[in-house]
């Protein structure tokens, strides 16, 4: 009796360590295919980031090679329609001056176009930093003084008595962000109108916001504004200059960096565009820009 339940009880074992050995040996399997799989994503991503700096480097270029062209059709537009060769009737003038802006525009464009490159260019083009956000803001509302005095608009900065924490960011590319809200701001507001920049420090985030006096946003047009190359109408009949590609970038760079970025507007009275940056370690940041080239 003992002897038969000793069997039994080498058999239970036996059937145990069969059932054992073979998850063990399915582990194992399974484990070597995530090593070969996760080797083949790091080639892969290493492939994906090669060709994206291939992409970027001939936008650069290409680039780089029209702007010079346009900029010597620029200056013999000008030329002409300012007289150095002959003087010109209306009808001559308004032909020339018509393709001098159509020149402008273009030459916009390119920019907004090199922007997107590096924007888009999350791998490579991104350099995370610590850096804070009230110098940024003080350079930008330095270098659009002169604009905003041209069109004697009051440009402000609101920022709180003590200071910001440095925050993880590219300062690079959050001061393009900043600085195309600001150009909006300025582009869409009228002569002696005002555009306060204003920086709040909230518990997990930084908030930027900028607020103009101008024409808004058209109730009906608000959903497409981050869309790329869309101009609301009354913007277009107005400001003849834009190529609806700012926002777009903005939307970008705000996203990579992990924030929101929203506006509230009403036309013919003015417009708030807002814009968080979190307080973020190296990991979540790793984490967002993730997030990013999943979504893109
Ligand atoms: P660019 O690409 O040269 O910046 P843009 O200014 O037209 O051209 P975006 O900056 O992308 O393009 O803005 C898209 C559109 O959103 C604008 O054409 C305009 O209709 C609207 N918009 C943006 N900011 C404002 C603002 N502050 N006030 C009113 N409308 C605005
Ligand atoms: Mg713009």
């Amino acid at each position: 009796m003992i002897a038969f339940l000793y069997i039994i009880a080498l058999l239970i074992l036996g059937m145990i360590f069969a059932y054992f050995y073979r998850r063990v040996l399915s582990f194992k399997k399974r484990y070597k295919y995530f090593v070969r799989e996760n080797n083949r994503l790091r080639e892969e991503n290493k492939k994906i980031k090669r060709l994206a700096k291939i992409k970027s480097e001939f936008i650069a270029m290409t680039v780089h090679q029209l702007r010079t062209p346009l900029a010597k059709i620029k200056w013999i537009l000008y030329a002409f329609i300012n007289g150095d060769f002959g003087s010109l009737d209306k009808k001559q003038k308004d032909v020339l001056e018509g393709a001098y802006h159509a020149n402008e525009k273009m030459v916009l464009l390119l920019k907004d176009l090199l922007d997107i490159s590096k924007t888009e260019d999350v791998g490579l083009g991104y350099h995370f930093d610590k850096g804070s956000i009230e110098t940024v803001a003080e350079g930008l509302i330095k270098s659009f003084s002169l604009a905003a005095r041209q069109k004697k608009i009051d440009l402000v900065l609101e920022k709180p008595k003590e200071r910001i924490p440095e925050i993880m960011m590219d300062s690079r590319k959050i001061s393009l962000a900043l600085g195309n809200l600001i150009d909006n701001a300025l582009k869409y507001t009228g002569e002696g109108g005002r555009v306060e920049i204003s920086l709040e420090n909230l518990e997990d985030c930084v908030k930027i916001s900028v607020k103009d006096n101008g024409i808004g946003i058209p109730e009906d047009e608000k959903e497409k504004i981050f869309t790329q190359f869309f101009r609301a109408k009354n913007a277009e009949s107005s400001v003849e200059d834009g190529t609806g590609l700012g926002l777009y970038i903005v939307k970008n760079i705000v996203k990579i960096h992990g924030g929101k970025i929203w506006f509230e507007s009403k036309e013919g009275e003015g417009t708030v565009f807002s814009f968080t940056i979190p307080f973020r370690g190296e990991d979540e940041i790793k984490k967002d820009v993730e997030k990013f080239i999943e979504n893109m």
